[in-house]
């Protein structure tokens, strides 16, 4: 048998190139943690009579999904802050809790506990930004998911660096000391127009272009973000980075809830890219991004969950499922955002927002093998005419059974493999208990005042 050769047979195989395509009884090759062939089940088997094999039965095997904005170590504070509109969420406990108790630590237990989250989605690569990119990295990987983490730059102090110069030096020797592992990447992440001046955000344009990284960015995530702008700097926030040169084909622009149809057309043709987190979008009373415009106009649109702060759920198909019935909501237009697109958003998209479009994000040759699983045979799921319809409108993350980073096994009928991969599970939640009791007794200290106690909303900043 050849060493790190596998044929995984499933009742479909949805491989989102080509487009919308579903393969009935079909299996896919890997081999050295690559795709080497998607073809039937019975040509596969006489083909590749001595590679192990893995038979789905009832499921789906499609590319594994690609989270395009978290924040992992937000796990450790999820539901600190609810019912909230995003200012007061931002200002009134967010920030407080990080400056009592985010340390390097902290973010490894928090990412780590995220990635074991995010595994039981289906979720293979994560592009995250917050405090520690390093240990964020590590957490990530040690569960085995594909991480790209952000040079973080906040013009504030925090417990991680000092300022702008502080965090970007400590980002780009995160950057030097995890080049050598392939299933690293980085971006460029200023936090947001409102919390970066001029000067550090002209400086990412330039870094972006020397090192070839993406930027990713929080921009136009509320009303009252534009009302601010407009009223420090006299422009709205993507004009103040188109100034800056930093609207190209880098640019990763989350949320975008709010967008003028010039602002769409200029995204479209500088090809940057929008990711989109509408379950985060919607707690927070953000507002809603424009997705069937924007991919109407043929911009990348890409899916992220944000931090379990403001999303408790780190779970892709999820978003895929809100992303589709918001965009038919808004539009008025049920065939806005179908299945097959929002799966895209889920997968491809993501992927080619980060630059890793050539490695990952859909199942073909050559490819490496970033590959879920989800079980369509469950009771919830029958019957199954159409199984793209079916992830996106009626599955959840409990149906996902296996995952595969770069052809290695990470989940296996839901349980993380390897050796010893239900104790490491328990070594997890072991380390996260002790900063739940943390973020409880600092809550306890600063109980939150009734929402109505403030006349502040997203629109009254
Ligand atoms: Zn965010």
């Amino acid at each position: 048998m050849q060493a790190d050769a596998t044929v995984i047979e499933a009742r479909w195989v949805i491989p989102v190139r080509p487009r919308a395509a579903v393969l009935e009884n079909h299996a896919v090759v890997v081999e050295g943690g690559r795709i080497a062939a998607l073809l039937p089940v019975a040509q596969a088997r006489s083909r590749y009579p001595t590679h192990a094999r893995v038979s789905l039965g009832q499921h789906a095997l499609l590319p594994g999904l690609v989270n395009a904005h978290a924040h992992s170590a937000m796990s450790l504070l999820r539901g600190a802050g609810d019912e909230l509109p995003r200012e007061r969420w931002l200002r009134e406990r967010i920030w407080p809790l990080e400056r009592a108790i985010v340390s390097a630590q902290f973010v490894y237990d928090g990412a780590r506990l995220a990635a074991a989250q995010m595994l039981r989605a289906g979720i293979t690569c994560c592009n995250d930004s917050y405090f520690y990119p390093a240990e964020t990295a590590q957490g990530l990987r040690s569960v085995g998911l594909r991480a790209v983490v952000g040079i973080l730059t906040i013009d504030f102090a925090s417990r991680y660096a000092t300022d702008a110069d502080d965090y970007l030096r400590q980002g780009l020797a995160a950057r030097d000391a995890l080049r050598g592992d392939p299933l690293v990447g980085f971006t460029l992440a200023p936090h947001a127009p409102y919390t970066v001046d001029d000067a550090t955000l002209a400086r990412v344009a330039m870094l972006a272009e020397e090192l070839d990284l993406p930027v990713h960015i929080n921009v136009h995530e509320t009303a009252a973000e534009i009302a601010t702008a407009l009223h420090s700097h006299g422009s709205r926030p993507l004009a103040r980075l188109e100034r800056l040169g930093l609207v190209g084909e880098r640019l990763m622009a989350v949320h975008m809830t709010q967008l003028l149809d010039h602002e769409i057309a200029l995204l479209a043709s500088r090809g940057a890219s929008v990711v989109h987190c509408p379950r985060s979008n919607l707690k927070l009373a953000s507002g809603i991004a424009p997705t069937a415009a924007l991919l109407r106009a043929g911009v990348c649109v890409a899916l992220g969950t944000d931090g379990a702060a403001s999303n408790d759920r780190l779970d892709i198909l999820a978003e895929a499922g809100c992303a589709a019935l918001l965009a038919k909501g808004l539009t008025g237009d049920a065939a806005a955002l179908p299945a097959w697109q929002a799966l895209e958003c889920a997968t491809i998209n993501g992927a080619r927002a980060l630059g890793l479009e050539a490695r990952i994000g859909s199942l073909e040759e050559g490819k490496e093998a970033d590959l879920a699983a989800v079980d369509l045979g469950s009771v919830e799921n029958q019957p199954c005419h159409d199984p793209l319809s079916q992830l996106v409108y009626s599955a959840g993350r409990e149906n996902v059974s296996h995952v595969w980073v770069a052809g290695v096994p990470l989940l296996v009928d839901r349980a993380m493999s390897g050796a010893g991969g239900a104790a490491r599970l328990d070594e997890i939640l072991q380390a996260a208990a002790p900063w739940q009791s943390q973020v409880r007794q600092r809550l306890r200290q600063h109980p939150q005042q009734p929402a109505s106690a403030s006349p502040a909303t997203n629109n009254q900043q």
